[in-house]
């Protein structure tokens, strides 16, 4: 199958390499001429694991290629993703859609032959709808259906997630649009892939919910991790306590610092905006967005309090080590991190914040003006009054306590994200303050 990617970020760099490794003929088309640049030099403008060699790979072996020309790239192709950004919009948090309309509109000024328009960012129930009417406007005679292909993949484990999905859901009206879907994905069926077959709308506020939902347990825990610390409980315990049971399951109950990234914040913001427009209101997802935003600067007092109480009583003037920048581990995506809101809380007291990311740092510097970036976990700690683990890479899982106790000024570790042993951390002398855990 000959397929047209648009959009060259996260997803549509991932998801095109990958129908490229399925053996597709993919073309991932930009409208930034750097990315593209950068990618036909071969270099990657995310960082990805495993991206580079699959695309490496599927290069060499000519089915994936890259281009700015849309018009060329869609001639004869049998599917074509809209992979572009659904950012949230200035002012009301409704998802912004210019680029998928943007793109609507270039499809259907050049669309010559029968095609399925598949989108893949993330859109609001009814925008299907919408790039059908644009594409039917923009004077087509060419056969052509809107399809809904959310996608559910995880930065960081993206190529995993996309060759094995927990499901694969298609949201189409028509027989053209599923007919086409189904030959796109039949290397996945193979796998034995669940594929759901759901209306166009169904399909669309599937991604919603699911993400709302994932929100909603990450939320759900981080407010009993605070109910543990004032009760005397570990969270921890607990999780694996509730999480054992099937009807809940174990995953997104690790307590830390609030949800952040490219998707979880915007979009649990549109369902809302969604929900107000049709007068629906989703009061569970209203709560989940207020306490996840005010724990973010929570988190960010937790090691000011730390300070002030191990200290000299102030935080003013203080050296906070901060480890860990993204959002999460295995990307450089900085959209959102709580990390920002941390640094600024810790900045707004009077200290002064040296951070070290492994992938992070250079997304990082423009969102984050007033910190310091070392070159390395122990720069980073080197002469610090506390140390804040924001983010669980590898890298700080096994940290040199020794060497840390010897360079830092004072051994403190406000861990927000429950990476070592309260016990253990003790015994090895240090001030140890976690997230739900006494
Ligand atoms: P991104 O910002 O990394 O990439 C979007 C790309 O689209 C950019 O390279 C941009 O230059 C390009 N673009 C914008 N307008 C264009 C146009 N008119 N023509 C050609 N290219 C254009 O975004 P992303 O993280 O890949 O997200 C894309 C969509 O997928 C969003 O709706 C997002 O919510 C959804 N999504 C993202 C993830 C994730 O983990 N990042 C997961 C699932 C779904």
């Amino acid at each position: 199958m000959k397929i047209a990617m648009v959009g060259a970020g996260y997803v549509g760099l991932v998801s095109g390499a990958c129908f490229a490794d399925f053996g597709h003929d993919v073309v991932c088309i930009d409208k930034d001429p750097a990315k593209i640049e950068s990618l036909l030099a071969g270099i990657m403008p995310i960082y990805e694991p495993g991206l580079a060699e699959l695309v490496a790979t599927n290069v060499k072996a000519g089915r994936l290629s890259f281009s700015t020309d849309l018009a060329s790239a869609i001639d004869g192709a049998d599917a074509i993703f809209i992979a572009v950004g659904t950012p949230s919009r200035r002012g009301d948090g409704h998802a912004d859609l210019s680029f998928v309309y943007e793109v609507a509109r270039e499809v259907g000024a050049h669309l010559k032959t029968p095609a399925v328009i598949v989108t893949k960012s993330t859109v609001p129930v009814g925008t299907g709808d919408e790039v059908e009417r644009i594409i039917a406007e923009s004077g087509t005679k060419a056969q052509f259906a809107v399809v809904s292909n959310p996608e559910f993949l995880r930065e960081g484990a993206a190529i995993t997630d996309f060759k094995r999905p927990d499901r694969i859901v298609i949201g189409a009206e028509d027989e053209f649009g599923r007919q086409v879907m189904n030959e796109v994905y039949r290397p996945l069926f193979l796998n034995k892939a669940p594929i759901l077959f759901t209306s166009r709308r169904s399909a669309e506020l599937i991604k919603y919910a699911a993400n709302a939902f994932l929100a909603t347990k990450i939320t759900f825990i981080n407010e009993m991790a605070d109910l543990c610390e004032k009760v005397g409980a570990d969270v921890q315990d607990l999780a694996r306590g509730i999480g054992l049971d099937n009807r809940i399951g174990a995953k997104f109950l690790h307590a830390g610092p609030g949800y952040g990234g490219s998707c979880f914040p915007k979009d649990t913001l549109a369902l809302l905006k969604t929900a107000e427009d049709y007068d629906s209101p989703t009061r569970i997802v209203e709560a989940v967005v207020k306490v996840n935003d005010s724990r973010k600067r929570a988190m960010g007092r937790k090691v000011i309090e730390t300070l002030e109480k191990h200290g000299d009583g102030s935080a003013r003037g203080k050296r906070v080590a901060m480890l860990g920048l993204t959002f999460k581990p295995n990307t450089d995506d900085m959209r959102d991190s709580p990390a920002i809101a941390i640094a600024q809380t810790l900045i707004d007291a009077g200290t002064q914040v040296v951070a070290y990311d492994p992938e992070g740092m250079e997304l990082a510097r423009p969102l984050m003006p007033g910190v310091e970036m070392a070159g390395s976990p122990y720069e980073a700690i080197e002469g610090a009054d506390a140390i804040a683990l924001v983010t669980e890479w590898d890298a700080f899982r096994a940290l040199d306590l020794k060497r840390v106790k010897q360079i830092a000024r004072a051994p403190v570790l406000v861990d927000l994200r429950n990476v070592y042993e309260p016990a253990e951390m003790r015994a090895a002398g240090f001030v140890y303050v976690s997230v739900g855990r006494v």
